[in-house]
C-alpha cells in the first residue's frame, strides 16, 4: 500500500482539512489513479458531500486543484454503476489536452465539441450512451442543443446520468469579464434532472458573483465550500513604473531565464510590440490576444503548453483554464482592473506548487488610465460606483507599504499575518511624510484655477513647481505664482510619485482630454491640514527596481536538486518529451516538472519505490514504470 507522504512540497496553501477523516474509497482514488498521497483543504470535504449527492459551489483559488474535486466523485459514481459526470466547460480549446490528461490516468474521459469529426463524435455519443464514459467534457452551446439534451435524458432514465459539473461557474454572472451568455441556459439541467447533484466550480469570490451563480444556476440550497486563497509559494512584487520594457526585461532575464511565463498587457498594440521587442532581446515570446486569427491563437497557445520555456504576452483573453503547471512567473505591465482580475491572473503562475513569481509595473499613468476608464464608460452610475470601489482597493494594494499577501487575502475576507515572501514583507519600503509636499501641489492646481480658471496636467504642473521656466510657464506668467519653485527639493520622478499616489488616494482626478488635474472633495481636508500623508519613499528613477532590491534575493532554483540529480532530471524529461510527442499531449500532462523532480532526487529502484513518487498512479506506473527505471539507471 502507498504511503501518505507529506506533500508540503505540493501545497497551495491550503491548510489540510480539518474535518474527519476522508471517505475511504475517495482517498484511495486519489492514491491509486492520481498518484497524490493526501487532499487539500476542502477536497475531501466537497468530494464527501458530493458523493452522498449533495449540490456544491466551489470557490477556490486559481491553481487550488478545483478539478479533483469532482473528478474523484465521478470516478467513485461511475464505479459504482451511476454512469457518466458531465462537465461544462467554455473552453473548447482545452478539452483534448484535459480528456488527454485523464486518459493518461486510466480514466475513460472524452469531449464533445465542433473540433471532432462526424466519425469520432459518433464514436463518443456510442461510448456516452453505453454508459462506458467516466468522464464527457462539452461547452454549454453543444450542451443546451435538443439533440444533446435527448441523450442526457436518454441516460438519466437509464439512471447513468451521474453528476453535473459547471467549471468556471463564474462565467454566468454579467459582473466579470468571462460572462457568457449560453452559461444562462444551464438551469435547464436543473429543470430536466432535478435528481442530478450538481457541482460548480470558479476562482472568483466575489460577493456579486457568487449571489449570480446561485441565482442563476438555481444552486441556492447548495452547500458552500470556500477554501483558503492563499497561494504561499507566489511572491507577490509591485514595482515602479519607470521603463517599463527594460524592467520586464531585466527580471525575465535575471530571474527566469528560460521559464515559462505569462506576461499581461492591456492593449492589444502593448502585446504585440511587447511581444516583439522580447523576441529581439532573445526570449522565446508569443503573442496572444482577442484580435488574431484563430488559428494563429491556438498555434501560440499549442506552442506554450507543448514547448519548453515559452514566454506568452497577452492580454487578459489568454489564461482562463490554461492548467500548465510549470508557468514560473506572471508579470503585469498594466495594472488590472480589480483585485479579482489581478488574482487570477496571477494564480495561474505556480500551480506545481514550486515558487513562482507575481510581478507588476505600476505608474502614474496606469492610476489615470483605469480611472478614466470608469468614467468614460457608457455603464450605469451604480456599476460605475462598484468598479471604482474595485479599482481604490487595487490602488491600495499598490500604494501599500505592508504585506501585499495580507491585503489580497483581507481582499478575500482571509485574516493573515505577514508572509515574508513578497516584496513589503522582504525589503520593508521606508515611508517619509509627504504631507507637505502634497500641500503644496494641491495648492498649486487650486492657484491654477485662481489665476486664470484653467487647469493643467502633471507635466506643467511639476515644472511649475520644481521651479523650471518653460515656455508654457512664461505663458501664463506662473513663474509670478507663489508655488513656483516651492517644491525644487524633489525630482521630477519623486513629484509623480506623490501625484500618483494622490490620484490613487482620490484627492485629485485627472479629467478631459488633456488629462488635466483637478482637486476634489476630499483635497481640502488635505489643504486644510487635516491628516497626513505617508507615502512609500519614491524609487529613485535611476535606482533599478533590481538593484533596489540588492543582493537579499538570489534567484531561488524552483528544483533544487544537486548536480547528478540535474543531471537525471534531464534525461527524464528528454524521455517525457518523446512520450508527449507520441501521444500528442504537453509534457506535463505525462508527469510534471515536481514529480520528475522527486524521481531525480530520490532515485528509486523498484516499481514499489517509485510508486511512492507523488504523482505516479496505478495506471501511469504501469505504462511507464520500467522506463523510468531505466532511464534513470542510464543517466
Ligand atoms: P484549479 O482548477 O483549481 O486551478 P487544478 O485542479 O488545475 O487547479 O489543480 C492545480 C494543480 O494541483 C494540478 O496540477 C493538480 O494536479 C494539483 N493537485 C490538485 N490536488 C492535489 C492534491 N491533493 N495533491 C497534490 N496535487 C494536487
Ligand atoms: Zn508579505
Amino acid at each position: 500500500m502507498r504511503l501518505v507522504v507529506a506533500l508540503n512540497r505540493y501545497h497551495c496553501g491550503l491548510m489540510p482539512s480539518t474535518s474527519s477523516e476522508p471517505d475511504p474509497a475517495a482517498l484511495s482514488i486519489l492514491q491509486q489513479v492520481f498518484g497524490y498521497g493526501a487532499f487539500r483543504g476542502e477536497q475531501a470535504a466537497v468530494v464527501e458531500h458530493v458523493l452522498r449527492g449533495g449540490d456544491a459551489l466551489v470557490l477556490m483559488p486559481t491553481g487550488g486543484g478545483k478539478s479533483l474535486c469532482y473528478q474523484i466523485p465521478a470516478i467513485a459514481r461511475h464505479r459504482a454503476g451511476r454512469g457518466v459526470t458531465l462537465v461544462v466547460s467554455p473552453l473548447i480549446a482545452l478539452m483534448h489536452d484535459q480528456v488527454g490528461a485523464l486518459e493518461e490516468t486510466g480514466v475513460h474521459a472524452a469531449f464533445l465539441n465542433s473540433t471532432l469529426e462526424g466519425d469520432e463524435a459518433r464514436h463518443i455519443e456510442r461510448e456516452l450512451l453505453a454508459g462506458r464514459l467516466v468522464l464527457l467534457y462539452a461547452a454549454p452551446e453543444r450542451i443546451l442543443t435538443p439533440r444533446f439534451l435527448a441523450m442526457l435524458e436518454s441516460l438519466h432514465e437509464r439512471g447513468l446520468l451521474s453528476l453535473v459539473a459547471i467549471d468556471e461557474a463564474h462565467c454566468v454572472s454579467q459582473w466579470g469579464h468571462d460572462f457568457r451568455e449560453e452559461y444562462l441556459g444551464l438551469s435547464v439541467l436543473h429543470e430536466r434532472f432535478p435528481d442530478v447533484p450538481r457541482l460548480a466550480l470558479t476562482a472568483t469570490a466575489d460577493h456579486h458573483t457568487r449571489r449570480d451563480i446561485l441565482e442563476r444556476l438555481r444552486l441556492q440550497d447548495a452547500r458552500q465550500f470556500v477554501a483558503s486563497f492563499d497561494r504561499p509559494n507566489i511572491r507577490y512584487t509591485i514595482v515602479e513604473k519607470d521603463n517599463p520594457r527594460a524592467q520586464l526585461l531585466r527580471f525575465v532575464l535575471d530571474e527566469h531565464d528560460g521559464d515559462a511565463g505569462i506576461v499581461y498587457c492591456q492593449s492589444r498594440k502593448r502585446v504585440e510590440e511587447t511581444a516583439e521587442f522580447l523576441r529581439e532581446q532573445g526570449v522565446a515570446a508569443l503573442a496572444y490576444h482577442a484580435g488574431l486569427d484563430a488559428a494563429v491563437r491556438k498555434d501560440h497557445q499549442d506552442r506554450f503548453l507543448r514547448d519548453d520555456g515559452v514566454v506568452m504576452v497577452a492580454t487578459i483573453a489568454f489564461g482562463m483554464g490554461i492548467d500548465k503547471p510549470d508557468v514560473r512567473f506572471v508579470a503585469h505591465l498594466d495594472l488590472p482592473k480589480n483585485i479579482e482580475g489581478y488574482y487570477q491572473e496571477t494564480g495561474r503562475a505556480g500551480r506545481d506548487g514550486l515558487p513562482a513569481d507575481a510581478w507588476m509595473t505600476y505608474g502614474l499613468a496606469d492610476v489615470v488610465n483605469q480611472r478614466r476608464m470608469i468614467d468614460d464608460s457608457p455603464a450605469a452610475e451604480e456599476f460605475k460606483r462598484v468598479q471604482r470601489g474595485k479599482l481604490d482597493a487595487l490602488l491600495a494594494l499598490a500604494e501599500g507599504l505592508d504585506c501585499r499577501r495580507v491585503r489580497l487575502l483581507g481582499y478575500f475576507g482571509q485574516a493573515s499575518e505577514p508572509c515574508g515572501n513578497c516584496d513589503n514583507c522582504l525589503t520593508p519600503p521606508t515611508a517619509w511624510d509627504a504631507t507637505e509636499a502634497a500641500r503644496k501641489a494641491l495648492s498649486c492646481i487650486y492657484r491654477f484655477r485662481q489665476h486664470s480658471g484653467l487647469s493643467f496636467g502633471t507635466g506643467h504642473l511639476i515644472d511649475v513647481l520644481r521651479g523650471k521656466l518653460t515656455d508654457k510657464t512664461r505663458q501664463h506668467g506662473h513663474e509670478q505664482l507663489s508655488t513656483f519653485g516651492v517644491g525644487a527639493d524633489l525630482s521630477e520622478a519623486q513629484w509623480r510619485g506623490v501625484l500618483r499616489q494622490l490620484i490613487a488616494l482620490g484627492h485629485l482626478a485627472s479629467i478631459g482630454e488633456y488629462n488635466t488635474l483637478e482637486l476634489t472633495e476630499s483635497a481640502r481636508a488635505v489643504l486644510r491640514g487635516e491628516g497626513s500623508l505617508l507615502l512609500r519613499v519614491p524609487a529613485e528613477p535611476t535606482r533599478r527596481p533590481r538593484a533596489a532590491r540588492g543582493s537579499g534575493r538570489a534567484k531561488v532554483p524552483p528544483l533544487p536538486l544537486d548536480d547528478l540529480a540535474a543531471q537525471r532530471f534531464l534525461a527524464l524529461k528528454t524521455w517525457r518529451a518523446e512520450v508527449a510527442r507520441e501521444h500528442n499531449l504537453p509534457a506535463y500532462v505525462v508527469f510534471h516538472d515536481a514529480t520528475l523532480a522527486e524521481m531525480a532526487r530520490g532515485q528509486p529502484d523498484s516499481l514499489d519505490a517509485l510508486a511512492g513518487i507523488s504523482g505516479v498512479g496505478v495506471k501511469k506506473l504501469q505504462a511507464y514504470g520500467s522506463e523510468i527505471l531505466r532511464v534513470l539507471q542510464a543517466a
